[in-house]
């Protein structure tokens, strides 16, 4: 799936809107050769700049409605994100008062042209053209502020992750420098793509992998799931909280050897309070860099991730040892989701192919 928001175009200013929607009018009026005597050259002068001011207005509003998915209806994931980043009833409020705008704007057209063509008056003409044009401009600088906020959420919004959450996810947590980008790049043969995240500047990691026909999808989140979540506020913990809606498996990563910088007694606390954050998730824990690492913490290590249930995993994601096992682990527990899935994507095409025939 694409960011919902790619397609959301930048928002005019209010100032801006009219300044364009006037001066279409006038170029549309300096190309036109109107025919007939004075009072019927007014009209159509006048008809053809009042149609133009609100074509010009409702296109540009009515593509920003068309473009901008409601918050509601979007997949949790990216429900969840956007409510760390904008107010869901602002944004709701503003995008209802643009098709307000629209409404009225259509309305004004109407009643004005109406009146154009009932004149007889080619002075009245003008006025009342000029009339709409003020009421017009009015409209829009009622939505100035609406236009404003939604320009910024655009901003925001627009900088989401694209990943795709159709396949099944695994999510790399683990404190920094413990090896989950190399973990990444060993696991998927693409090179990651980088995708923004917000709250972290790094952006986050994705990579897939293809095993007897079906996809995996790998994400690292640097800068979310590497430090204690009671440090975090409470939009960056929904922020990763969002995860959620993705993650199936979590492979979680320690270093063994603590060259990342972090005490073991440090990394155990930090696992604990992912797994009991993702306690839904089956987890996976592996022991990196196994290649530089003492044996005796290594298997300190392995007797804490024992107690918790759990049976530990020795790699080295740099020289390759205990990939393989890994990946079949992630298989293992993913396969039937991976399956399931594929099987409600067939279904769908034999439904659609079906009622085609
Ligand atoms: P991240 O911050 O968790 O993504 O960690 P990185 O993947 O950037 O790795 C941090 C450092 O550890 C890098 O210098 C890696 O080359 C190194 N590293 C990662 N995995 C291993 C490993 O299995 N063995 C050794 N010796 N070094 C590793």
């Amino acid at each position: 799936m694409k960011n919902p928001f790619e397609k959301m175009p930048t928002v005019l200013t209010a100032d801006e809107l009219i300044d364009k929607a006037f001066r279409r009018a006038e170029k549309a009026a300096s190309a036109l050769t109107p025919k007939g005597g004075p009072r019927a050259k007014a009209r159509q002068r006048e008809e053809l700049r009042i149609r133009t001011v609100s074509n010009v207005i409702r296109d540009n509003l009515r593509k920003l409605l068309d473009r901008t998915p409601g918050v509601s209806e979007l997949p949790a994931f990216y429900r969840e994100l956007v409510d760390t980043l904008v107010d869901r009833d602002q944004f709701h409020r503003s995008l209802a008062r643009v098709n307000w705008a629209i409404k009225t704007i259509r309305n004004l057209e109407q009643r004005y042209v109406e009146k154009i063509r009932y004149s007889r008056d080619p002075d009245e003409i003008a006025r009342l053209r000029r009339s709409f044009y003020g009421r017009a401009a009015d409209v829009i600088k009622d939505i100035a502020e609406d236009l404003e906020y939604l320009n910024q959420a655009r901003n925001v919004l627009k900088d989401l992750p694209v990943v795709d959450l159709e396949l099944p996810t695994v999510v790399i947590a683990g404190h920094p420098n413990v090896g989950k980008s190399t973990l990444l790049r060993a696991l998927t043969n693409a090179k990651p793509e980088v995708a923004s995240y917000p709250f972290t500047t790094k952006g986050i990691n994705v990579g897939q992998f293809e095993e007897h026909y079906l996809k995996y999808q790998v994400i690292d989140t640097p800068g979310l799931l590497d430090r204690p979540l009671s440090e975090r506020n409470e939009v960056e913990r929904q922020a990763i909280l969002a995860l959620k809606h993705l993650g199936k498996v979590i492979v979680y990563i320690f270093d063994p050897s603590e060259y990342c910088g972090y005490p073991i007694e440090e990394q155990t606390h930090l696992f604990e309070e992912i797994h009991r954050e993702f306690g839904e998730f089956p987890f996976i824990v592996v022991l990196n860099k196994v290649d530089i690492a003492d044996e005796e913490k290594i298997k300190a290590v392995e007797e804490f991730v024992r107690s918790k249930g759990i049976e530990p995993l020795r790699i080295s994601a740099l020289n390759g040892e205990g990939l393989d096992e890994l990946k079949e682990r992630v298989i293992k527990l993913v396969k039937p989701m991976v399956e399931e899935q594929a099987k409600r994507i067939m279904e769908k095409e034999l439904r659609k192919y079906r009622e085609e025939l």
